[in-house]
């Protein structure tokens, strides 16, 4: 930080036990939670690549320097943590290029929809869910359901308010079942 300044990207990137390469590798009868050794290695292997990506592939323009910690949540899977410094700084107007908290388009990437649907919405909280971890004092603790915003907010304390567009003004939406119930969600976190 001295010597670089403030990093451009903070990337957090997480381990999925039901990848192909761990669920190949089992042997019968066998859970991913059996097998640190293989969710390590391929955890290791896919943030080399995801490094290679970044550094070599330059995805986010070219990069001055970089560096990552690998810790471990209580259920015992790794993720990772990278800190990017890039030879030209993220301008305001390139946030939205940069990162996502809505729905892709179905149609455009149906893989990636998928994996948010299924991956990245928070919740069920809230009045449908009053006894989810994240609630106190009957108000989630994690400020979800975020509100729908046309245009990214930079805001003064740092902590920007992400695009996340109504379906009237061009975004995406999905139907979630929880709980019994088919919820409507808009972007990442929306229950
Ligand atoms: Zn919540």
């Amino acid at each position: 930080m001295r010597r670089y300044g403030g990093a451009d990207l903070f990337i957090t990137f997480t381990c999925n036990p039901k990848w192909p390469e761990i669920t190949n590798e089992l042997l019968a009868g066998q859970l991913p939670t059996d097998r640190y050794d293989i969710v390590s290695r391929v955890f290791h292997l896919k943030q080399k690549r995801l490094i290679d990506l970044l550094t070599k592939d330059k995805v986010f323009g070219s990069v001055r320097c970089f560096m990552f910690s690998i810790e471990w949540q209580k259920r015992g899977l790794p993720h990772s943590h990278t800190l990017l410094w890039l030879e030209e700084k993220n301008r305001p107007n390139d946030i939205d290029l940069v990162i996502s908290a809505e729905l892709s388009d179905p149609e455009v990437d149906p893989r990636l929809y998928n994996i948010i649907k299924t991956h990245m919405i928070h919740g069920p909280c809230g009045t449908i869910n009053p006894n989810s971890p994240c609630m106190k004092n009957g108000r989630c603790t994690k400020r979800f359901p975020k509100s729908l915003v046309a245009e990214t907010v930079t805001g003064e304390n740092g902590y920007p308010s992400y695009r996340r567009r109504s379906a009237e003004d061009g975004g995406f939406t999905a139907e979630v079942r929880t709980r019994g119930q088919t919820v409507q969600v808009y972007g990442a976190g929306d229950l």
